[in-house]
Protein backbone atom coordinates (compact mmCIF):
# COMPACT_ATOMS: atom_id res chain seq x y z
CA UNK A 1 0.00 0.00 0.00
CA UNK A 2 0.77 3.59 -0.12
CA UNK A 3 3.01 5.10 2.56
CA UNK A 4 0.58 6.83 5.09
CA UNK A 5 2.76 8.79 7.60
CA UNK A 6 -0.04 8.49 10.23
CA UNK A 7 0.58 4.15 10.26
CA UNK A 8 4.43 4.38 11.05
CA UNK A 9 3.84 2.68 14.17
CA UNK A 10 1.80 -0.34 13.53
CA UNK A 11 3.09 -1.34 10.18
CA UNK A 12 5.49 -3.60 9.36
CA UNK A 13 6.21 -6.64 6.74
CA UNK A 14 4.64 -9.72 7.99
CA UNK A 15 5.81 -12.89 7.10
CA UNK A 16 3.87 -15.31 5.23
CA UNK A 17 1.70 -17.37 7.39
CA UNK A 18 3.54 -20.07 9.41
CA UNK A 19 7.07 -18.30 8.96
CA UNK A 20 7.21 -17.23 12.45
CA UNK A 21 6.37 -20.72 13.65
CA UNK A 22 9.29 -22.61 12.58
CA UNK A 23 12.30 -23.01 15.22
CA UNK A 24 15.53 -22.16 13.82
CA UNK A 25 17.55 -24.92 12.80
CA UNK A 26 20.73 -24.84 15.38
CA UNK A 27 23.79 -26.33 14.08
CA UNK A 28 26.42 -28.10 15.57
CA UNK A 29 28.21 -26.10 18.22
CA UNK A 30 31.70 -25.30 16.54
CA UNK A 31 33.90 -23.41 19.69
CA UNK A 32 34.14 -23.64 23.15
CA UNK A 33 35.64 -20.32 24.68
CA UNK A 34 38.94 -20.42 25.23
CA UNK A 35 39.98 -23.52 23.76
CA UNK A 36 42.00 -23.21 20.60
CA UNK A 37 41.45 -26.19 18.76
CA UNK A 38 38.15 -27.68 20.17
CA UNK A 39 37.33 -31.61 19.19
CA UNK A 40 34.19 -30.79 16.74
CA UNK A 41 32.24 -33.87 17.00
CA UNK A 42 28.96 -32.53 16.41
CA UNK A 43 27.96 -32.39 12.90
CA UNK A 44 28.67 -35.48 11.74
CA UNK A 45 31.46 -34.34 9.19
CA UNK A 46 34.38 -36.67 8.10
CA UNK A 47 37.30 -36.75 10.62
CA UNK A 48 40.01 -37.22 8.20
CA UNK A 49 38.79 -34.11 6.54
CA UNK A 50 38.81 -33.74 2.98
CA UNK A 51 41.01 -35.79 0.57
CA UNK A 52 43.88 -34.95 -1.49
CA UNK A 53 43.01 -34.87 -4.62
CA UNK A 54 39.84 -32.68 -3.93
CA UNK A 55 42.23 -30.26 -2.24
CA UNK A 56 44.15 -30.06 -4.99
CA UNK A 57 41.28 -29.85 -7.31
CA UNK A 58 39.67 -26.88 -5.06
CA UNK A 59 42.77 -25.36 -4.87
CA UNK A 60 43.54 -25.56 -9.04
CA UNK A 61 39.84 -24.25 -9.31
CA UNK A 62 40.89 -20.72 -7.64
CA UNK A 63 42.29 -19.63 -11.26
CA UNK A 64 38.64 -19.54 -12.77
CA UNK A 65 36.72 -17.92 -8.87
CA UNK A 66 35.53 -15.35 -11.35
CA UNK A 67 33.99 -17.62 -14.39
CA UNK A 68 30.03 -18.35 -13.53
CA UNK A 69 29.94 -21.89 -12.85
CA UNK A 70 28.63 -24.54 -15.44
CA UNK A 71 24.79 -24.51 -13.98
CA UNK A 72 24.09 -28.11 -15.30
CA UNK A 73 27.18 -29.26 -13.62
CA UNK A 74 27.90 -30.88 -16.98
CA UNK A 75 31.54 -32.41 -15.57
CA UNK A 76 29.78 -33.87 -12.01
CA UNK A 77 27.01 -34.95 -13.50
CA UNK A 78 28.94 -37.11 -15.47
CA UNK A 79 30.95 -38.60 -13.14
CA UNK A 80 28.25 -39.49 -10.90
CA UNK A 81 26.58 -40.81 -13.12
CA UNK A 82 29.27 -42.99 -14.40
CA UNK A 83 30.51 -43.82 -10.46
CA UNK A 84 26.94 -44.68 -9.67
CA UNK A 85 25.56 -46.01 -13.37
CA UNK A 86 22.80 -43.70 -13.37
CA UNK A 87 21.50 -41.77 -16.28
CA UNK A 88 22.63 -38.14 -16.36
CA UNK A 89 19.82 -36.32 -17.15
CA UNK A 90 17.69 -37.33 -14.04
CA UNK A 91 20.60 -36.28 -12.00
CA UNK A 92 19.33 -32.77 -9.47
CA UNK A 93 22.41 -31.66 -7.84
CA UNK A 94 22.04 -28.65 -4.89
CA UNK A 95 23.88 -26.81 -2.95
CA UNK A 96 23.90 -29.80 -0.54
CA UNK A 97 21.02 -32.16 -0.35
CA UNK A 98 19.62 -30.04 1.80
CA UNK A 99 18.76 -27.89 -1.18
CA UNK A 100 17.41 -30.69 -3.22
CA UNK A 101 14.87 -31.40 -0.36
CA UNK A 102 14.45 -28.00 -0.38
CA UNK A 103 13.57 -28.04 -4.19
CA UNK A 104 11.16 -30.66 -3.94
CA UNK A 105 9.44 -29.36 -1.33
CA UNK A 106 8.89 -25.88 -3.12
CA UNK A 107 7.77 -27.50 -6.24
CA UNK A 108 5.76 -30.24 -5.33
CA UNK A 109 4.16 -28.58 -2.05
CA UNK A 110 0.97 -26.28 -1.61
CA UNK A 111 -0.45 -24.25 1.20
CA UNK A 112 -2.78 -26.90 3.10
CA UNK A 113 -0.59 -30.12 1.73
CA UNK A 114 1.58 -32.24 3.66
CA UNK A 115 4.75 -34.42 3.99
CA UNK A 116 5.61 -37.28 6.01
CA UNK A 117 8.23 -38.51 8.06
CA UNK A 118 9.47 -40.07 11.38
CA UNK A 119 9.24 -38.45 14.62
CA UNK A 120 12.91 -37.97 14.41
CA UNK A 121 12.96 -37.12 10.80
CA UNK A 122 15.76 -34.67 9.61
CA UNK A 123 14.72 -31.23 10.40
CA UNK A 124 15.84 -29.75 6.79
CA UNK A 125 12.95 -31.67 5.07
CA UNK A 126 10.75 -30.15 8.04
CA UNK A 127 11.88 -26.36 7.92
CA UNK A 128 11.32 -26.00 4.25
CA UNK A 129 8.11 -27.84 3.99
CA UNK A 130 6.68 -25.56 6.77
CA UNK A 131 8.04 -22.71 4.50
CA UNK A 132 5.98 -23.71 1.73
CA UNK A 133 2.84 -23.33 4.29
CA UNK A 134 2.63 -27.21 4.45
CA UNK A 135 2.53 -29.10 7.64
CA UNK A 136 4.63 -32.08 8.74
CA UNK A 137 3.06 -35.32 9.93
CA UNK A 138 5.46 -37.06 11.43
CA UNK A 139 5.10 -41.16 12.71
CA UNK A 140 6.11 -42.27 15.89
CA UNK A 141 9.40 -43.88 15.98
CA UNK A 142 9.14 -46.50 19.02
CA UNK A 143 12.38 -48.08 19.12
CA UNK A 144 13.99 -45.18 17.30
CA UNK A 145 13.42 -46.64 14.39
CA UNK A 146 11.38 -45.77 11.55
CA UNK A 147 8.23 -47.70 11.23
CA UNK A 148 6.68 -48.47 7.54
CA UNK A 149 3.16 -48.96 8.69
CA UNK A 150 3.37 -45.71 10.98
CA UNK A 151 4.29 -43.65 8.44
CA UNK A 152 1.78 -45.17 5.79
CA UNK A 153 -0.83 -44.76 8.57
CA UNK A 154 -0.39 -40.78 8.11
CA UNK A 155 -0.24 -40.67 4.59
CA UNK A 156 -3.81 -38.67 3.58
CA UNK A 157 -4.87 -37.29 -0.10
CA UNK A 158 -3.19 -34.08 1.12
CA UNK A 159 0.00 -36.18 1.33
CA UNK A 160 3.07 -34.86 -1.65
CA UNK A 161 6.15 -36.50 -0.19
CA UNK A 162 7.58 -39.35 2.26
CA UNK A 163 10.80 -38.46 3.62
CA UNK A 164 12.76 -41.60 4.97
CA UNK A 165 16.33 -40.90 5.92
CA UNK A 166 18.24 -44.45 5.75
CA UNK A 167 20.74 -44.66 7.19
CA UNK A 168 18.94 -42.13 9.51
CA UNK A 169 19.97 -39.46 11.84
CA UNK A 170 20.05 -38.61 14.56
CA UNK A 171 18.71 -42.43 15.51
CA UNK A 172 21.70 -44.33 13.08
CA UNK A 173 19.01 -46.34 12.15
CA UNK A 174 18.36 -47.68 8.66
CA UNK A 175 15.46 -48.98 6.89
CA UNK A 176 15.78 -52.19 5.03
CA UNK A 177 15.66 -52.72 1.29
CA UNK A 178 12.59 -54.86 1.71
CA UNK A 179 11.16 -52.34 3.88
CA UNK A 180 11.42 -49.72 1.05
CA UNK A 181 10.20 -51.77 -1.51
CA UNK A 182 6.94 -52.06 0.80
CA UNK A 183 6.60 -48.38 1.28
CA UNK A 184 6.94 -47.56 -1.69
CA UNK A 185 3.98 -50.46 -3.26
CA UNK A 186 1.91 -49.11 -0.84
CA UNK A 187 1.84 -45.38 -2.02
CA UNK A 188 0.44 -43.94 -4.45
CA UNK A 189 1.75 -43.28 -7.67
CA UNK A 190 1.18 -39.40 -7.24
CA UNK A 191 2.83 -39.30 -3.86
CA UNK A 192 6.53 -38.40 -3.80
CA UNK A 193 8.87 -41.18 -2.25
CA UNK A 194 12.15 -39.60 -1.01
CA UNK A 195 14.82 -41.90 0.45
CA UNK A 196 17.68 -39.66 2.05
CA UNK A 197 21.09 -41.89 1.65
CA UNK A 198 23.38 -39.33 3.13
CA UNK A 199 25.11 -42.03 4.90
CA UNK A 200 25.13 -44.62 2.87
CA UNK A 201 28.68 -45.61 2.26
CA UNK A 202 28.57 -46.30 6.19
CA UNK A 203 26.40 -49.02 6.46
CA UNK A 204 27.67 -52.37 6.02
CA UNK A 205 24.08 -54.26 6.80
CA UNK A 206 23.79 -57.08 4.05
CA UNK A 207 19.69 -56.23 4.12
CA UNK A 208 20.42 -52.78 3.45
CA UNK A 209 20.69 -51.71 0.08
CA UNK A 210 20.83 -48.22 -2.08
CA UNK A 211 17.42 -47.59 -3.38
CA UNK A 212 18.52 -46.33 -6.99
CA UNK A 213 17.78 -49.43 -8.27
CA UNK A 214 14.26 -48.62 -7.26
CA UNK A 215 14.56 -45.33 -8.22
CA UNK A 216 15.67 -46.20 -11.69
CA UNK A 217 11.87 -47.64 -12.39
CA UNK A 218 9.69 -46.23 -10.30
CA UNK A 219 8.04 -42.48 -11.34
CA UNK A 220 7.57 -41.05 -8.11
CA UNK A 221 11.03 -41.94 -6.41
CA UNK A 222 14.17 -39.96 -5.56
CA UNK A 223 16.99 -40.75 -3.84
CA UNK A 224 19.60 -38.64 -2.17
CA UNK A 225 23.15 -38.41 -1.86
CA UNK A 226 25.58 -35.70 -0.50
CA UNK A 227 29.29 -34.93 -0.59
CA UNK A 228 29.65 -33.66 2.94
CA UNK A 229 29.92 -37.32 4.77
CA UNK A 230 31.57 -40.09 3.35
CA UNK A 231 33.71 -37.22 1.17
CA UNK A 232 34.40 -34.58 3.71
CA UNK A 233 33.23 -31.76 1.89
CA UNK A 234 30.70 -30.10 4.33
CA UNK A 235 31.66 -27.17 3.86
CA UNK A 236 31.67 -26.82 0.15
CA UNK A 237 27.48 -27.60 0.17
CA UNK A 238 27.19 -30.20 -2.77
CA UNK A 239 24.23 -33.15 -3.24
CA UNK A 240 22.50 -34.43 -5.45
CA UNK A 241 19.13 -36.53 -6.40
CA UNK A 242 18.46 -39.08 -9.00
CA UNK A 243 15.15 -38.38 -9.90
CA UNK A 244 12.62 -39.32 -12.51
CA UNK A 245 13.20 -37.35 -15.21
CA UNK A 246 10.06 -35.10 -14.61
CA UNK A 247 10.83 -34.56 -11.70
CA UNK A 248 14.20 -33.20 -12.15
CA UNK A 249 12.84 -31.27 -15.17
CA UNK A 250 10.34 -29.61 -12.71
CA UNK A 251 13.34 -28.84 -10.20
CA UNK A 252 15.24 -27.28 -12.87
CA UNK A 253 12.35 -24.75 -13.85
CA UNK A 254 13.26 -23.40 -10.27
CA UNK A 255 16.49 -24.01 -9.18
CA UNK A 256 19.18 -20.66 -8.82
CA UNK A 257 20.93 -21.21 -12.04
CA UNK A 258 24.41 -21.44 -10.43
CA UNK A 259 23.79 -23.11 -7.24
CA UNK A 260 26.80 -24.93 -6.73
CA UNK A 261 29.96 -23.67 -7.11
CA UNK A 262 33.02 -24.02 -9.38
CA UNK A 263 35.80 -24.71 -6.37
CA UNK A 264 32.93 -27.06 -5.00
CA UNK A 265 32.09 -28.86 -8.42
CA UNK A 266 35.92 -29.21 -9.18
CA UNK A 267 36.70 -30.47 -5.69
CA UNK A 268 33.51 -33.08 -5.89
CA UNK A 269 34.38 -34.52 -8.96
CA UNK A 270 37.86 -35.06 -7.73
CA UNK A 271 36.41 -36.89 -4.73
CA UNK A 272 34.52 -39.23 -6.29
CA UNK A 273 37.35 -40.90 -8.33
CA UNK A 274 39.09 -40.79 -4.66
CA UNK A 275 38.45 -44.08 -3.75
CA UNK A 276 41.69 -44.48 -1.36
CA UNK A 277 40.23 -41.66 1.03
CA UNK A 278 36.44 -43.16 0.63
CA UNK A 279 38.11 -46.39 2.02
CA UNK A 280 40.19 -44.71 4.46
CA UNK A 281 36.94 -42.88 5.81
CA UNK A 282 34.62 -45.32 5.66
CA UNK A 283 37.37 -47.83 7.44
CA UNK A 284 37.81 -45.59 10.15
CA UNK A 285 34.14 -45.27 11.33
CA UNK A 286 33.46 -49.09 10.74
CA UNK A 287 36.54 -50.02 13.14
CA UNK A 288 35.77 -47.52 16.04
CA UNK A 289 31.89 -47.39 15.83
CA UNK A 290 31.63 -51.23 17.78
CA UNK A 291 34.84 -49.87 20.32
CA UNK A 292 32.78 -47.18 20.88
CA UNK A 293 29.29 -48.64 21.42
CA UNK A 294 30.44 -51.15 23.31
CA UNK A 295 32.97 -48.64 25.47
CA UNK A 296 30.45 -46.30 26.42
CA UNK A 297 28.01 -49.26 27.21
CA UNK A 298 30.47 -50.45 29.05
CA UNK A 299 30.40 -47.15 31.43
CA UNK A 300 26.27 -48.23 31.82
CA UNK A 301 24.75 -45.96 29.06
CA UNK A 302 22.63 -46.81 26.34
CA UNK A 303 23.96 -46.37 22.98
CA UNK A 304 21.93 -47.32 20.08
CA UNK A 305 23.06 -49.32 16.91
CA UNK A 306 24.44 -47.08 14.56
CA UNK A 307 25.06 -47.41 10.55
CA UNK A 308 25.98 -43.93 10.50
CA UNK A 309 29.71 -42.04 11.01
CA UNK A 310 28.03 -40.97 14.45
CA UNK A 311 26.46 -42.89 17.43
CA UNK A 312 23.51 -41.60 19.32
CA UNK A 313 23.42 -42.25 23.16
CA UNK A 314 20.90 -42.36 25.99
CA UNK A 315 21.79 -40.76 29.26
CA UNK A 316 19.51 -41.20 32.45
CA UNK A 317 16.67 -38.67 33.01
CA UNK A 318 18.18 -38.23 36.48
CA UNK A 319 21.55 -37.55 37.81
CA UNK A 320 23.57 -38.54 35.01
CA UNK A 321 22.12 -36.72 32.44
CA UNK A 322 22.88 -35.76 29.21
CA UNK A 323 23.06 -32.26 29.50
CA UNK A 324 25.72 -33.07 32.36
CA UNK A 325 27.59 -35.11 30.04
CA UNK A 326 27.31 -32.16 27.17
CA UNK A 327 29.25 -30.01 30.16
CA UNK A 328 31.80 -32.77 30.81
CA UNK A 329 32.83 -33.04 27.15
CA UNK A 330 33.24 -29.61 26.58
CA UNK A 331 35.42 -29.05 29.76
CA UNK A 332 37.52 -31.42 28.00
CA UNK A 333 37.55 -29.32 24.80
CA UNK A 334 34.93 -31.98 23.07
CA UNK A 335 31.66 -30.94 20.90
CA UNK A 336 29.03 -33.06 20.43
CA UNK A 337 25.54 -32.49 19.81
CA UNK A 338 22.56 -32.36 21.65
CA UNK A 339 19.44 -33.33 20.15
CA UNK A 340 16.93 -31.60 22.08
CA UNK A 341 15.63 -29.95 18.77
CA UNK A 342 14.50 -33.96 17.34
CA UNK A 343 12.80 -34.28 20.92
CA UNK A 344 15.69 -36.44 22.60
CA UNK A 345 16.78 -34.17 25.41
CA UNK A 346 18.14 -37.38 27.40
CA UNK A 347 20.60 -38.05 24.21
CA UNK A 348 23.73 -36.55 22.88
CA UNK A 349 24.82 -37.38 19.03
CA UNK A 350 28.62 -38.21 19.01
CA UNK A 351 30.44 -38.19 15.40
CA UNK A 352 32.66 -40.86 15.18
CA UNK A 353 36.35 -39.49 14.92
CA UNK A 354 39.94 -40.27 14.25
CA UNK A 355 41.57 -42.43 17.23
CA UNK A 356 42.61 -39.77 18.96
CA UNK A 357 39.17 -38.27 19.46
CA UNK A 358 37.56 -41.39 19.87
CA UNK A 359 39.73 -41.77 22.36
CA UNK A 360 39.60 -38.74 24.13
CA UNK A 361 36.04 -39.38 23.92
CA UNK A 362 36.02 -42.57 25.87
CA UNK A 363 38.51 -40.69 28.51
CA UNK A 364 35.98 -37.95 29.20
CA UNK A 365 32.43 -39.93 29.55
CA UNK A 366 33.87 -42.95 31.71
CA UNK A 367 35.57 -40.15 34.10
CA UNK A 368 31.95 -38.35 34.02
CA UNK A 369 30.34 -42.12 34.45
CA UNK A 370 32.59 -42.78 38.07
CA UNK A 371 30.92 -39.27 39.08
C1 LIG B 1 24.26 -34.54 6.84
C2 LIG B 1 22.93 -34.97 6.30
C3 LIG B 1 22.56 -34.66 5.00
C4 LIG B 1 23.49 -33.90 4.08
O1 LIG B 1 23.18 -32.57 4.04
P1 LIG B 1 24.00 -31.64 3.02
O2 LIG B 1 23.07 -30.49 2.84
O3 LIG B 1 24.19 -32.42 1.77
O4 LIG B 1 25.27 -31.28 3.68
C5 LIG B 1 21.34 -35.10 4.53
N1 LIG B 1 20.51 -35.83 5.31
C6 LIG B 1 20.84 -36.16 6.55
C7 LIG B 1 19.90 -36.99 7.34
C8 LIG B 1 22.05 -35.72 7.10
O5 LIG B 1 22.36 -36.02 8.36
Amino acid sequence: MRFNPAMTDTLAPTPKPGILDIAPYVGGKSSIAGVAEPMKLSSNENALGAGEMAREAYAAALKNIHIYPDGRATKLRNAVAEHHGLEPERLIFGNGSDEVFALLNQTYLTAGDNIVCGQYGFLAYQISAKACEATVRQAPEPNYKCEIDGLLALVDDRTRIVYVSSPSNPTGSYNTAEEIRRLHAALSPDVLLVIDEAYAEFVSEPDWETAFPLARHAANVVVTRTFSKIHGLGGLRIGFGYAPLAVAEAIDRIRLPFNVSVPGLEAATAALADEAHQTASRDLVQTWRPRLTQAIKGFGFDVLPSVGNFVLVIFPDQGLTAAAANEHLLSKGIIVRGVGGYGLPNALRITIGTEDQNRAVLDALSEFAAG
